[in-house]
């Protein structure tokens, strides 16, 4: 006969130390601060629970009853996972505000996300506009104020509680409920005093223990959004908000959106005529302006420099090829839905997404020695990938875009050298716009891969050599490398201090396969290269927005649409302005007149408007004289007189210096 089950009256809690608590069975996250301090039971606001369940750990409400043998982190504000719990529980105070003014408001969803949280709504009689934000804000901090207690609860008879909200027209939390009634749980509002409950949502949480926890917080935006993100679903109103622990992190934080609002891409490209997409020409289809010309093509200057100087040859391909070609690389097999084609004479086209297959082509058109390795073929290569319409983004998100591609083919033994080259390249480059290293990340075998476990071994050891000897701090994602080959990423850090995702080293042992590359080895035997995929800005588009953004509009002189403005005081200046800049052209200096019949306070602020980074004003002095009188711009210099030579020279040193 087998003993009662009968739950012991204590249980066993370890510390993140190691050190052991025994606490009464029952006991709560705030039982166990309490048992360690009065001044820990109100830091804390949950808990970290690690456990067979939840080997990673799991963030509960401090609430939530402990279990024998749990391991158990206490969360205060001081731990970074504490802003989401914060975040989102802000979320349903701003569901319950948004409720209490809105009583036809039905909630759906709100989690936490980068930077703040959301929560959709769908109102029939209102839609929300900025507007109604202060009046949401005011509501939500009534309620936080009067610190109403939040309490997760297990939903009893879930499926009567279904029927109820479903009949009272709250659909989405009633599909929601149902979808977890089995262990659905409840988040609860319950006021201080009375103990009654005065709102609710279905919520697995973490939350803070109160609402008097959320002090500053900030509706930032109102967008449209499907239910359960299905365009044939009803459409959600959903707005945007974000929290903080302190007043002083919010508002560094709108004062960070503000800047980024300032610099954003689309916005300078109108002020600056940078760039433009047109209806007429499609979505995501980029039409580069002349101001924005200069930039790029200074950036292809920079690349051409970068490639000649280590070793790569120049390859052009075509933008289109026949299904055959993709087939032979797999592209028609996973990668079609993302493929424009067209019919021709019966035959099937595709345009290409990826420049790959065509260098595999050129690589195998000819017997390589071993000694012939490495060869790295590069291109400017354009290539077009289908994405829906609605996820384009200025020039962040595009359907048809430039990258600067290079595949290296080399033997096994020299990829190590070959990736710390790649990465020097990387280094050299970003260094020139004022940019850095922020994150770099190894992705290494996944569970179902191609190619043979000693070639993966080998690679994985030769990228965590060349990532050490170059000095990088790097991240692994055991398993995140895609199924031909483990990858490098490297994020970039810009001026705001942001952190964007560029250069990609990719190694590949099935492309190599699929199109039979080989070489002679020394013993005279058929080997088969590696292919090593490599891109530095990733997409010229894109990182052409992220430059626009970076330097806020504001070039420097090596990228400057236009690096000098000549502004002549008077009309009778203007001769003379012509030919300095006549002059300055011939010098390979980019350079405007400004011939308006305006004063000369109105031409310098245009000046300064469209960020030309130096200004030369022209009178009877200068153009007696023969000389310039410049003001750079950004500096407090007064304006500095020089030679024209002395000028071109100095900016032609300048920019030679860039890159
Ligand atoms: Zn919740
Ligand atoms: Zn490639």
């Amino acid at each position: 006969m087998s003993k009662p089950l009968t739950a012991p009256a204590t249980i066993m809690i370890t510390l993140p130390d190691g050190t052991q608590k025994e606490l009464p069975h029952g006991a709560t996250g705030y039982d166990l601060a309490a048992s360690i301090g009065p001044g820990l039971a109100k830091a804390a606001l949950a808990v970290v629970v690690t456990n067979a369940e939840h080997p990673e750990g799991k963030i509960f409400d401090f609430n939530h009853a402990l279990q024998d043998g749990d391991t158990i982190r206490l969360l205060t504000k001081k731990d970074p996972e504490s802003l989401e719990v914060l975040r989102h529980t802000c979320a349903h105070v701003l569901a319950q505000a948004v409720q209490n003014l809105y009583p036809s408001a039905k909630i759906a969803i709100g989690p936490a996300i980068e930077d703040g949280f959301y929560y959709d709504f769908d109102i029939p009689e209102h839609t929300l506009t900025p507007e109604d934000f202060p009046k949401i804000e005011t509501e939500m901090k009534n309620i936080a104020r009067v610190g109403q207690k939040l309490q997760q609860r297990p939903a009893e008879d879930a499926a009567a509680l279904v029927q109820k909200i479903r009949g009272e027209g709250e659909i989405y939390k009633a599909d929601i409920l149902e979808k977890y009634q089995d262990n659905a749980t409840l988040y609860y509002c319950v006021d201080q005093k009375s103990g009654e409950d005065i709102w609710f949502d279905v919520c697995e949480g973490p939350h803070v223990p109160d609402t008097s926890w959320i002090k500053a917080f900030k509706l930032l935006s109102v967008a449209g959004a499907y239910w359960r993100g299905d365009e044939s679903n009803q459409q959600l109103q959903r707005v945007y908000a974000t929290a903080f622990w302190s007043k002083d992190d919010l508002n560094a934080f709108i004062e960070r959106r503000k800047e980024a609002e300032r610099r954003d891409h689309r916005k300078l490209a109108k002020e600056l005529d940078l760039f433009s997409i047109k209806d007429e020409i499609g979505p995501g289809l980029v039409l580069w302006h002349p101001n924005l010309g200069v930039v790029r093509q200074q950036l292809e200057e920079m690349l051409k420099k970068k490639l000649r100087q280590g070793g790569y040859d120049v390859v052009y391909t075509p933008h289109l090829a026949k299904r055959d070609l993709w087939d032979i690389s797999g592209h028609t097999s996973h990668y079609l839905e993302n493929m424009f084609h067209m019919e021709i004479e019966g035959q099937e086209y595709l345009l290409k997404p990826m420049n790959c297959p065509m260098h595999t082509m050129i690589f195998k058109s000819n017997l390589h020695s071993y000694r012939e390795l490495p060869i790295r073929l590069a291109e400017l290569g354009t290539v077009y990938r289908y994405e829906k319409s609605g996820v384009m983004h200025g020039l962040n998100r595009v359907r048809g875009f430039t990258q600067d591609d290079a595949h290296i083919f080399c033997r096994p033994d020299q990829i190590k050298t070959e990736i710390i080259d790649v990465i020097q390249l990387i280094d050299d480059i970003f260094k020139c716009f004022g940019m850095a290293f922020d994150q770099v990340e190894l992705s290494t075998r996944p569970e179902k891969y191609v190619g043979d476990i000693d070639d993966w071994n080998n690679a994985e050891a030769a990228l965590q050599d060349a990532l050490k000897e170059y000095g990088l701090d790097y991240e692994v994602n055991e398993g995140d490398g895609a199924f031909y080959g483990p990858k490098i990423d490297f994020k970039i850090k810009d001026a705001l201090g942001r952190s964007w995702q560029c250069s990609t080293v990719q190694l590949d042992f099935n492309l190599p396969t699929r199109f039979g590359l080989k070489f002679k080895d020394s013993d005279g035997t058929d080997k088969q290269p590696i292919m090593i995929h490599r891109a530095i800005f990733g997409s010229l588009e894109r990182f052409a927005g992220i430059l626009i953004e970076h330097y806020a509009g504001a070039f420097p002189l090596w990228l400057a649409p236009t690096q000098v403005a000549i502004l002549p005081i008077a009309d009778r200046h203007i001769e003379a302005a012509d030919a300095l800049a006549k002059q300055l052209k011939a010098g390979d200096v980019r350079v405007t007149v400004d011939t308006g019949s305006d004063k000369i306070g109105a031409k310098i602020r245009r000046a300064e408007l469209a960020k030309i980074p130096a200004m030369v004003v022209l009178g009877d002095k200068e153009a007696e004289s023969g000389t310039v009188s410049v003001r750079w711009k950004g500096t407090d210099k007064t304006d500095e007189t020089l030679t024209t030579e002395a000028f071109i020279q100095h900016i032609a040193t300048t920019v030679g210096n860039a890159f």
